[in-house]
């Protein structure tokens, strides 16, 4: 992997930039920069053909300061403890940012969700959380979905940690579906929680965000409710999605309902009818007023930054724009609503989540979205009014918000 696309290495040069403008103490600087505890899992799960397959995986509890470690599962390929890593801390900072009462934390395995069958993604499930049990509790570390992790695989994860622990405890796991003890409101959170910054951002910079074009890369749980979203709510003009294969362009406008409805059925975007198909890296460099990078890491780089013209862009993705790529769309003029601010609406409902599971009370859902517009919005305002005073862009602002809080909730408890 070249540096540049190390996701660790890049969560450590930010905190880096933010330390020495924070002035922060050494040790602290240092015990930031490293996860407070790493759990790397093999476990074996038989298949439907009765062979047995090992699946490696990795939980990481990156800081515990503020409250239990918080953050979700991915399921990809892909995997590899660097970016579990780098997960793990931006959670830190992201439920700093929005300062709820928890820490950070990440989990993943490296399989293939697209070539498992239901019973074998269910036996996985299982199998991760049998591993994972003795580590995890709504008072020490609470997972999530993630990518190609969903609902339902939370609601296996519950039950075998029932089973184990021999008492109902939703909430140690959040994101559940609503039968289970689940929040209204956090299926489409993530993307609520950044169109709440995204209209903040806009009235800041005086956008108009009825009839601004829209490009929106990765069409899952983040991107597909956030394109969604801007259309129905904000009268945006969605031009461009996107997925794993590939993406669809139409300047005068994609009906997000129906690419929703023909992904559901063909399981891609890019088969829909009466649109040009362009690649993922086209897509992020097209005229539009908004972008969403909502897929995966290390879209934004030094070699297409420059190439980039959204007036706007919001991160629904964690690390899509790498440090070397911050500086050029700065220098440019655009606006970059950071990781782990603009996508918090998830972990946000979360802690809503799991706070309607310790009081065995549950809110509705104008309840909820009310309470995330006031933590989004309040979040953003930190950040955007602290990037200001020191003149650096939003990401290096967000760091210092988060980092600050972090560091005094460590000197309180007298760690450093
Ligand atoms: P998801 O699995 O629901 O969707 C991922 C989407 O990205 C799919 O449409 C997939 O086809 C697409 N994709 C995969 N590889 C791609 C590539 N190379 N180029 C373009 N598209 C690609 O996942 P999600 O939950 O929507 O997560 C997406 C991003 O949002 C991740 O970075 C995740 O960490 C972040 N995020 C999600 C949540 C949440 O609540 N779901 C919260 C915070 C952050």
């Amino acid at each position: 992997m070249p540096e540049e696309n190390n996701p660790f290495k890049n969560a450590q040069r930010q905190l880096d930039t933010a330390a020495q403008i924070l002035k922060l103490e050494p040790a602290i600087h240092q015990a930031l920069r490293e996860p407070m505890r790493i759990y790397e899992v093999n476990f074996p799960v038989r298949m439907d053909n009765g062979e047995v397959k090992v699946f490696k995986g990795f939980r990481v509890q990156y800081n515990d300061a503020r409250g239990p470690c918080k953050g979700g599962i991915r399921f990809h390929p892909d995997e590899n403890l660097d970016t579990v890593k780098a997960l793990a801390a931006w959670m830190t900072w992201k439920t700093a940012c929005v300062n709820i009462p928890l820490g950070g934390g990440k989990g993943g395995v490296i399989c293939n969700t697209k070539f498992l069958s239901i019973s074998e993604l269910e036996r996985l499930s299982r199998a991760y959380i049998d591993q994972v049990a003795r580590l995890i509790g709504p008072t020490r570390d609470v997972p999530a979905p993630d990518v190609y992790t969903t609902p339902q695989i939370m609601a296996w994860m519950l039950d075998e940690y029932e089973k184990i622990d021999q008492q109902h405890l939703p909430g140690v796991i959040t994101g559940k579906p609503i039968a289970l003890g689940g929040s209204e409101g956090r299926g489409d959170a993530t993307a609520m929680g950044a169109v709440y910054t995204i209209r903040e951002a806009a009235k800041a910079l005086g956008l108009k965000l009825k009839d601004a074009k829209v490009a929106v890369q990765g069409f899952g749980n983040a991107g597909s409710f956030v394109a969604s979203i801007l259309s129905s709510k904000m009268g945006c003009k969605i031009v461009a999605v996107s997925d794993s294969k590939g993406g669809i362009f139409n300047p005068s406008g994609i009906d997000v309902k129906k690419v929703l409805a023909h992904k559901k059925t063909s399981n891609t975007v890019t088969t829909m009818e009466g649109m040009k198909v362009i690649s993922n890296e086209e897509l992020l460099e097209l005229d539009v007023d908004v972008l969403c990078p909502s897929a995966l890491e290390n879209q934004i780089t030094s070699r297409n930054a420059g190439r980039v013209k959204a007036k706007l862009v919001a991160e629904l993705a964690n690390g899509p724009t790498t440090p070397d790529a911050d500086p050029v769309l700065f220098k440019n003029g655009i606006y970059l609503i950071p990781d782990f601010l603009c996508n918090a609406g998830g972990v946000t409902v979360s802690y809503f989540e799991q706070v309607q599971n310790t009081y065995n009370y549950y809110w509705e859902e104008k309840e909820v979205y009310e309470k995330l517009d006031k933590i989004m919005t309040k979040a953003f305002q930190d950040v955007h009014a602290i990037s200001k005073e020191h003149g650096v862009n939003n990401r290096i602002g967000a760091y210092l918000v988060a980092v600050r809080r972090v560091a005094e909730a460590m000197r309180l408890r007298g760690w450093i």
